[in-house]
């Protein structure tokens, strides 16, 4: 399981202050639902796009393991896109509509993918939006949907991690270790399975592709 977590600040705030070592636990587990179980459970290694001539930073992620039910779960700040190498706030410029940015030029060609994935998956998204939220009449032009759910979910980062937390999906595709159990989520029926978590990786070999194979 995978929660995305609220960081004022980018990839280089999170790696300077050491934030994946000061993740708060989670009271209960997101699988199970137990309270007082979770117990710190290392970390693991992927990589985000930063500005300027380094381009990418790796980054530690803090998981915690559940004493009853034994699964992992991991914090991701919310800088990350799941299983993305290109950071949410680039991504949302993108999908936004703005070429002009130099980092949405830089890494236009990864950009461009996620863009052709988020409107091949624009109806079966809208779809789950109305049905999670009681939403309707959401526009089916993909620059106009990303612009609606920011400004109905307050921004690109609060977007991805209520959709991924609450309804286990991304406007690029479905996460298992998103998904919810029916101890966790009012939104969602009671017969999916349970999250995984992503695999320990070795660090600076966390490549968009090492990322995407995770990628249900
Ligand atoms: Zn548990």
């Amino acid at each position: 399981m995978q929660l995305i977590i609220v960081f004022f600040g980018g990839p280089e705030e999170y790696v300077r202050d050491g934030a994946h070592r000061k993740m708060a636990r989670p009271d209960e587990c997101p699988i199970c639902g137990k309270s007082g179980g979770m117990r710190p459970h290392g970390f693991y290694s992927r990589s985000v796009t930063i500005p300027g001539p380094i381009m990418r930073l790796l980054i530690q992620i803090r998981r915690f393991l559940c004493f009853f039910c034994r699964r992992t779960t991991s914090m991701l700040p919310d800088f990350a896109q799941p299983y993305r190498l290109v950071a949410t706030d680039t991504v949302n410029e993108y999908l936004a509509g703005s070429r002009d940015g130099a980092e949405a030029r830089r890494w236009s060609e990864h950009l461009g993918r996620y863009q052709q994935r988020f409107e091949e998956r624009i109806q079966e998204t809208s779809r789950a939006l109305t049905t999670a939220y009681d939403i309707g009449d959401l526009p089916l032009v993909a620059t106009d949907l990303w612009g609606e759910v920011c400004r109905t979910f307050d921004g690109a980062r609060r977007f991805t991690a209520r959709f991924a937390g609450e309804v286990g999906m991304t406007v690029f595709g479905i996460y298992r270790c998103h998904r919810p159990t029916e101890n966790s989520s009012k939104h969602i029926g009671n017969n999916l399975a349970h999250g995984r978590d992503p695999p320990i990786s070795a660090p600076g070999h966390e490549t968009e592709s090492a990322i995407r194979k995770r990628f249900k």
